[in-house]
């Protein structure tokens, strides 16, 4: 899962790099003033060093692709770094990060972390941090924050990088809530079917098997009858939506995703993530 990041492969985490370069070349730079425009760093805020470079970073790599908050940040390189290693190792070993984040709470830029804090010391705020204390690094500046910055809140959950559940947005365009709910109300749903929708909507990730549905809803240990129904359910609301569904490699629809996006886990049964926009009207 190397090149994976919030539920993105590379290969779609390169679709805006190119959106980027295309934008470059045509000359049309407004879709890219954000980047342009900021001069300091969205996680450590340092302005940077004369002729420093910064680089971005993307939470969101879904079209249609956005090059400024909250999709996309303008980041300095140690911030960037730290930001994607900071999950626990194979090993389940945690990283630095939280202390990372401590150091940056405290006002400090990214690239003073390892200039100021020995890595003894660091070790040190680390075990004490494992311990379930709280640590107080030394206050470098004035920096007002409420805790709910986005750098403060990411998910340690090294599934996030290959579910789809981490992403911002799915992958594909859905339609927006009003038209959701505008065709749910002319469809007539049973009561089966609200109650899937319901459940589904208020599971952890909006995220399910179909043998979770099927006993949360059906009281049955087999995935068979919630399946057929939620097949059907998803086939009628995509045809009333008018929305184009994702297919098979044999050009087959795939009807559901009209409710979700679906994702193979490594050693649990396929997964069914409710997209938000649907999942906003039953959570
Ligand atoms: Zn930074």
């Amino acid at each position: 899962m190397g090149n994976f990041y919030n539920g993105y492969s590379w290969q779609q985490r390169e679709g805006i790099l190119r959106e980027e370069k295309r934008l470059r070349k045509t000359g049309d730079l407004e879709p890219l003033s954000y980047l342009v425009d900021k001069k300091s760093c969205e996680v450590c805020d340092d302005p940077g060093r004369a002729g420093q470079a910064f680089q971005w970073h993307s939470e969101d790599y879904s079209p249609p692709y956005s090059f400024r908050p909250p999709e996309t940040f303008i980041i300095c390189a140690v911030c960037h770094s730290r930001l994607h290693k900071r999950f626990p190792d194979a090993s389940g070993k945690p990283s630095d990060w939280p202390l990372f984040v401590a150091h940056l709470k405290s006002g400090g830029y990214g690239r003073e972390f390892t200039e100021l804090y020995s890595l003894e010391e660091r070790k040190a705020w680390l075990a004490q941090i494992k311990a379930g204390r709280t640590v107080s690094l030394p206050s470098l500046r004035e920096r007002p924050l409420t805790g709910k910055e986005w750098w403060q809140t990411l998910t340690l959950d090294p599934e996030s990088l290959i579910a789809p559940w981490a992403r911002p947005r799915p992958w594909l365009p859905r339609p927006p809530p009003q038209d959701y709910r505008a065709e749910l109300d002319q469809l007539q749903l049973t009561d089966d079917e609200i109650a899937l929708l319901r459940c589904h909507a208020g599971l952890e990730h909006r995220c399910a098997t179909m043998r979770q549905l099927a006993e949360c809803v059906l009281s049955s240990k087999s995935p068979s009858h919630a399946n057929l129904i939620y097949g059907k359910l998803a086939h009628r609301l995509a045809a009333a939506l008018g929305w184009e569904p994702e297919r098979r490699a044999d050009g087959s629809p795939i009807w559901r995703t009209v409710i979700a996006e679906g994702w193979q886990p490594v050693g649990r049964e396929f997964e069914w993530v409710m997209v938000p926009s649907l999942a906003a009207i039953y959570a």
